[in-house]
């Protein structure tokens, strides 16, 4: 859709969150005929200010959906609402449209748009690649997922702007044209099944990136996933992938892997970028992050001494293997964002060993196998926490010294009292946050706290 149509057509944008709001304002600024809805009651709705968007001149409803948001011609969805849902269904039999925030927003987009998606990873290369875009003297704007919404950046776009978008399977779901200049899948593991209805629906969301690409446009694949490997053919464009190890592939144009400790990029001629442990963030996975980002960087013609600097200079992101303190010779990480055990590996991969780790949160399905040997080589002690300590305990106590506490308070001064000079304190979680806290953010903050509070022995 050309952004000067939209005036020709009537949205129903449901879900007041972030993106809700800022798709609505965006499509009610070009003249479109918006109405906002939201099942969910006010005191859910974070960011949904009444007064506030009153101003605004859109019609909304909150605490429920009337009738009244099938008077439209396309529906702007928001993640919350899976796709097999009633609504959408009805929708669907009166010929509405289904698009989602980042469709919308890209009718509006003149500037070229990097697409970061993934199971695992896709926060962290995101800031990356901005990073590395920024430092090179580029106008990188970084949105999508998390921060601002990706309409929301829209009115500050400049001729020399870049987009870096970090997106979800939820929002490729309803693309339509949605076309990114660079696209990357990071990796792809069991994880949102519920919503996508299987891993086969959800494979196929996250391919939907690069649905709409063009021979010049350029995919971006992990070489080491199988899954996206054996795929690899069915991506259109030019064809890059990054590897741990070095690798032949004639479908593929640009490489990153690496070799003798370095990254090395290989297009025309090969080039080395930098050494694996001059790469400020740690983990083998964060090396796979930072190959991704440089296989776009290149693409935009970055050198390697700007990349290269970056990387030696780009501290992480909060909650995600984040150093918070050194106490007694032990260091203390806060890796709250570990809702999972693909999480929880990489992050006891990024440690040669000596690790007690804080582990337990909100009981959920997990592939104990993957994990099973890194705690047997590299943890010396578990204390568990939430409500799958008792799991852990079972799981784990024939293996490793494991320990339950109530609350993280007192797993933190454990994890203290047991740590000696060398030790490092992990907190990865490997299950959601909800059981104790609000959300990961919540769980990180709080663990930061009580670590910031611990006096030396
Ligand atoms: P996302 O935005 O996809 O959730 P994040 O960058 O926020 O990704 O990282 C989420 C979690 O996954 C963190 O615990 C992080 O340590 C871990 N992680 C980061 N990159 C990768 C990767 N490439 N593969 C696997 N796990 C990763």
């Amino acid at each position: 859709m050309k952004k000067d149509d939209v005036k020709k057509f009537r949205f129903t944008v449901l879900g007041a969150g972030r993106s809700g709001i800022a798709v609505s304002k965006l499509l009610k600024n070009s003249g479109a005929k918006v109405f906002l809805s939201d099942s969910s009651p006010k005191e859910k709705l974070m960011y949904f200010n009444e007064d506030d968007f009153s101003k605004f001149d859109i019609p909304f409803e909150i605490g429920g959906n009337t009738d009244r948001i099938y008077d439209a011609d396309y529906f702007v969805t928001s993640p919350g609402i899976p796709p097999k849902s009633e609504i959408f269904l009805n929708a669907a039999a009166k010929g509405i449209k289904i698009v989602s925030e980042i469709e919308t927003a890209f009718w509006f987009c003149e500037v070229p748009v990097i697409a970061i998606t993934g199971t695992n990873g896709k926060t962290t290369t995101t800031e990356l690649t901005g990073a590395i875009f920024s430092d090179a003297g580029f106008d990188a704007v970084i949105c999508g997922n998390v921060g601002l919404a990706f309409s929301e950046i829209i009115p500050r776009l400049k001729k020399d702007s870049v987009v870096i978008l970090e997106v979800s399977s939820f929002q490729l779901e309803f693309i339509s044209e949605f076309r990114p200049d660079a696209a990357m899948i990071l990796n792809i593991t069991q994880d949102h099944i519920d919503w996508h209805g299987s891993f086969e629906n959800y494979m196929l969301a996250k391919f939907r990136i690069n649905m709409n690409q063009k021979d010049d446009d350029l995919m971006i694949i992990n070489y080491d996933d199988s899954v996206l490997r054996q795929s690899l053919k069915k991506f259109k464009g030019e064809r890059g992938a990054f590897a741990l190890n070095k690798f032949e592939d004639k479908n593929i144009k640009f490489k990153t892997y690496t070799e003798n400790n370095a990254v090395v990029y290989s297009g025309l001629k090969s080039e080395k970028i930098i050494n694996t442990e001059e790469i400020f963030i740690r983990g083998a996975h964060n090396v796979m992050n930072s190959m991704a980002a440089i296989l776009a960087a290149k693409r935009f013609g970055i050198s390697n001494d700007s990349i290269k600097f970056t990387l030696e200079n780009f501290k992480g992101v909060e909650h995600r293997i984040e150093p918070v303190r050194e106490i007694d010779g032990v260091n203390y990480f806060n890796d709250s964002k570990a809702t999972n055990y693909d999480s929880l590996f990489v992050a006891l991969e990024s440690f040669q060993g000596r690790i007690i780790l804080i582990m337990g949160g909100k009981k959920g399905e997990n592939n104990f196998e993957i994990v099973d040997s890194l705690i047997k080589e590299r943890v010396k002690k578990i204390c568990a926490i939430g409500q799958s300590k008792d799991v852990i305990f079972e799981k784990y106590s024939g293996i490793v010294e494991v320990a339950r506490y109530e609350s993280l308070d007192d797993a933190v001064n454990g994890a203290h009292s047991a740590a000696v000079n060398g030790d490092f304190v992990l907190f990865s979680p490997g299950y959601k946050s909800f059981d104790m806290f609000d959300n990961y953010e919540h769980r990180g903050n709080e663990f930061k706290r009580i670590v910031n509070n611990l006096t030396k022995k």
